[in-house]
């Protein structure tokens, strides 16, 4: 606010207001319309071109290639609420502050992704275990603790459906936490997973790609989000993307970000 900024949350965008090829507002979920000279798309590039410009916007060439980014996520997350911190067999303290990696051999990662291309799910799966509550003990009050873990391989398409897989494929996870935290399963207080499917639907992220479309060598680099288009503008003016979609990818870097802001203040010369 100090800089002259407004930051407003809970207001999804419904559609980026396109006037003559240029883009100069758009509308909230609420109906309300907001305009503006420059309009910044920090969301998937695909949700950003497909749903909220619209393809009559744009042209078929530049659709197409949107329309062929690879996004389909492989990776769930994990959250137990737990009633106290759980024993990592062979880690000591610092250890369990840090990130536990459960992937016993690169044989075994190969070996847990193999199922994931025929749309199922890791019966052992590879999963990075951080415990929040020990750094920030706010999170989980009275001795409590939360865990929280990347497991993979979750296929975004199970063959059976998430509604019909989901618990089978916790119950494969917590035989596998319980194998490297003996004792896990009878102190869990609480438990969330969400599948590539439900971090779809609850972030409006396409396919439920962690990195908003694969990092992958053939759309990366000048190839990110889609070829040609790799310097954050778009092919209508007024419009940046800012996403993980695009250059140098997901993660919490903020760079597709910071080199953004970069290219619009160049642009604006
Ligand atoms: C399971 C999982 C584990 C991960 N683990 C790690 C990790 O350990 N380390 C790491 O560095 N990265 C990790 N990542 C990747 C990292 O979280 C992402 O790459 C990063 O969050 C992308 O940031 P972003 O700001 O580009 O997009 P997002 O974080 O996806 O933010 C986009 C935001 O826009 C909102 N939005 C979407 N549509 C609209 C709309 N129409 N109107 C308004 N708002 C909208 C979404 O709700 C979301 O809040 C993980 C991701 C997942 C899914």
């Amino acid at each position: 606010e100090k800089a002259g900024v407004a930051i407003r949350t809970s207001v999804p965008v419904a559609r980026i207001i396109v006037e003559k090829g240029r883009a100069v507002g758009v509308v909230l979920d609420n109906g309300e319309e907001l305009r503006a000279r420059t309009i910044v798309s920090a969301i998937n590039p695909a949700t950003t071109f497909l749903d909220l410009v619209g393809p009559r916007a744009i042209d078929t060439g530049f659709t197409r290639k949107v329309k062929n980014i690879r996004m389909k996520g492989d990776a769930a997350k994990l959250h137990l609420a737990l009633d106290r911190p759980p024993q990592f067999t062979g880690a000591d303290a610092a250890d369990h502050q840090g990130r536990l990696v459960i992937a016993p051999s690169p044989d075994h990662v190969e070996r847990a992704f193999n199922p994931s291309k025929y749309g199922e799910f890791s019966p052992e799966p590879v999963m990075e275990v951080t415990l929040p509550s020990l750094a920030d003990a706010s999170l989980a009050p009275g001795g409590a603790c939360v865990l929280s873990a990347v497991v993979q391989y979750a296929p975004y398409q199970l063959k059976e459906g998430w509604d019909a897989g989901k618990p089978k494929f916790l119950e494969a996870i917590m035989a596998q936490l319980e194998a490297y935290a003996p004792g896990i399963g009878k102190i869990v207080r609480h438990t969330e997973l969400l599948t590539p499917a439900d971090i779809e639907k609850r972030y409006r992220m396409p396919g439920g790609h962690w990195h908003h479309g694969e990092l992958q060598a053939d759309q990366m680099l000048i190839s990110r989000p889609v070829p040609g288009w790799s310097g954050y503008d778009t092919p209508l003016d007024g419009l940046f993307l800012a996403s993980a979609g695009s250059h140098p990818g997901g993660g919490v870097s903020g760079a597709p970000g910071l080199n953004a802001a970069r290219r619009i203040i160049a642009m604006k010369g």
